[in-house]
């Protein structure tokens, strides 16, 4: 199996960037709203995973908000509540690292769950710059990296997926 891809509309994208400005030189967070149902579109055997849209979470860390993020039971309950009502689930979970590498330190391993996709938006001098994107293995011990690819628009994504159901059916 080659390398996961998260495939995530341009809003989305340019959101969690401007999210991440907007707090630097704190951490944003926030949740990631899609569908990982089979219903997505599947590239080869490929499976990929969509996000269509965000939950904004507020960065509850007060002790170290420059290179922590805390999701609570709440905001998880309110993340799926706000995914729920656009017929999404919660995939995952972004946030920021101002003046920092876009990879998962110790502290997002340790506090990571496995399944989620977990998106990291670096911020250098309050501009956006690398985003990436890894998942934590069941084991807990190491993680994947999943390619981010960009989809202009649900008209897009939509003809996409026509597409593909034309060409299963014709097979
Ligand atoms: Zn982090």
């Amino acid at each position: 199996m080659g390398e996961r891809i998260l495939l995530i509309a341009k809003d989305a994208e340019a959101r969690i960037r401007a999210h991440g400005v907007e707090t630097y030189p704190h951490e944003c967070c926030g949740a990631l709203l899609g569908k990982d149902d089979g219903t997505a579109i599947s590239t080869g055997d490929q499976p990929v995973r969509e996000v269509w849209s965000l939950f904004p979470l507020v960065n509850r860390r007060d002790d170290s908000p420059r290179n922590r993020f805390s999701v609570t039971s709440e905001d998880v309950l309110a993340a799926e509540k706000a995914a729920k009502e656009q017929g999404l689930e919660v995939v995952g979970w972004y946030h920021s690292h101002p003046d920092h590498p876009a990879r998962p330190s110790e502290y997002d391993r340790d506090h990571a769950w496995p399944w989620y996709s977990y998106i990291i938006v670096s911020v250098a001098e309050g501009k956006p710059e690398l985003m990436t994107s890894w998942r934590l293995n069941d084991d807990r011990a190491s993680y994947e990296t999943e390619s981010i690819q960009i989809h202009p628009s649900e008209a897009e994504m939509e003809a996409l997926r026509t597409e593909i159901d034309r060409k299963r059916a014709g097979a």
